[in-house]
């Protein structure tokens, strides 16, 4: 079968090479083996997101050459693929599961102080506070505060294999404890939304920053609660600045706007990305041809990776 592909990046802001990186990587993995590749807009978060940056996201991809066969504003037989117009296919996928779903009334101090210990990533646990309210108290609750819903989790141990990062365990719930399906604002929750888009997308291959490995396990959890198939997951490292920090959109120097209006040329910047991902021995221009020859998971980095 014809491998797909995704890119899903949040319009939050111009991407810096650490998003240019993922963007590359998922496009080079699945036209590599013949595979089409889509372009998603995750614009969920209506506070965080502006169109104008997803039309310079449109616009920095087409800049490097790398053109996206379904998505965004070119779209497709599988779209909307902007988040923002998929509220009604998530509420359906809700829906499938709101014999799990309660109510949570807890505010973010409730949740720091009584989540269990961290998860290794530094998210807080949940403790279970709301699991088993009674009506009563739900509607007395319900007076004061808009609740968030969460997803009541089965003793479940979810096991997969990473097609990068290899062989990767969770014991559910104690890994994470019952996640947030939709939140008090209502908008549906960034784990319930792309598990839908990617099922229904018939994404085969999700190549992502290796900062949302933790939460794949909840999301395979959804799959395998929705009864539906999940994809191979490729997890690829962060590149980090010389201190060590990850490259966010406040890392001006290394976003597109800067690179571009320097003068560099694409080929530079697919140089050092491939570069960096492995693929060249040295730092010099290249071109997506090039790349797409020597692609090759076994030579690409699982450690973070200094850029600059
Ligand atoms: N939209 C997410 C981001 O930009 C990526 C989500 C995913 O690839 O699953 O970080």
């Amino acid at each position: 079968m014809t491998p797909v592909g995704r890119f899903a990046p949040s319009p939050t802001g111009r991407m810096h090479l650490g998003n240019v990186y993922c963007a590359l990587l998922s496009y080079l993995s699945v036209k590599s083996q013949g595979g089409k590749w889509i372009l998603r807009i995750e614009d969920l978060d209506p506070d965080r997101s502006r169109p104008e940056f997803s039309n310079l996201i449109e616009d920095d991809l087409h800049w490097l050459g790398l053109y996206w066969d379904e998505g965004g504003t070119k779209g497709g037989p599988r779209g909307p693929y902007f988040q923002q117009r998929r509220t009604d296919i998530y509420a359906q996928v809700y829906q499938l599961l709101q014999s799990d779903i309660y109510p949570c009334f807890c505010s973010r101090a409730d949740l720091l102080a009584a989540s269990a210990p961290h998860a290794a990533d530094g998210r807080a646990i949940y403790a279970g506070t709301c699991r088993d309210l009674s009506p009563q108290r739900v509607a007395q609750l319900q007076q004061c505060r808009k609740p968030a819903f969460r997803l009541k989790l089965n003793e479940t141990d979810i096991c997969f294999t990473d097609g990068h990062y290899g062989v990767q365990s969770a014991r559910l719930p104690q890994d994470c404890g019952d996640f947030v399906v939709r939140r008090a604002d209502g908008v549906f929750a960034y784990n319930l939304a792309v598990v839908a888009d990617d099922h229904l997308m018939e994404v085969s291959q999700v190549v992502r920053g290796v900062d949302l490995l933790p939460v794949t396990p909840e999301q395979i959890y959804l799959y395998r609660r929705l009864g539906w198939k999940e994809p191979e997951y490729f997890h690829i490292p962060l590149l980090v600045d010389a201190s060590g920090r990850r490259l966010c959109k406040r890392n001006k120097d290394l976003e597109l706007g800067a690179l571009r209006s320097a003068g560099i040329p694409p080929q530079r910047v697919l140089g050092d990305l491939g570069y960096w991902a492995g693929l060249l021995p040295e730092r010099k221009p290249a071109s997506l041809q090039d790349l797409l020859e020597r692609f090759d998971w076994s030579m690409v980095p699982t450690g973070n990776v200094v850029v600059g």
